[in-house]
């Protein structure tokens, strides 16, 4: 192989990887918050509530 293909490969895989990565801990961020029927602010458990808005926190919400 050329070195300059070895260089291409090196650094799609490093994009990939990057990639992969970042997508992981944006998942692992931001899941815990965006649960359904939990508030995002605070993740107070919103079952139940007609209100649109965390009687824990005050946070408005659109969909309970
Ligand atoms: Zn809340």
């Amino acid at each position: 192989m050329h070195l300059v293909t070895v260089t291409i490969l090196a650094t799609l895989i490093a994009i990939g990887l990057l990639a992969v990565a970042s997508y992981g801990v944006y998942f692992f961020a931001k899941g815990p918050r965006e649960r359904p029927g939990y508030c995002r602010a605070c993740g107070y458990n919103l079952r139940g509530n007609r209100s649109r808005t965390c009687p824990e926190c005050g946070q408005r919400f659109l969909r309970p």
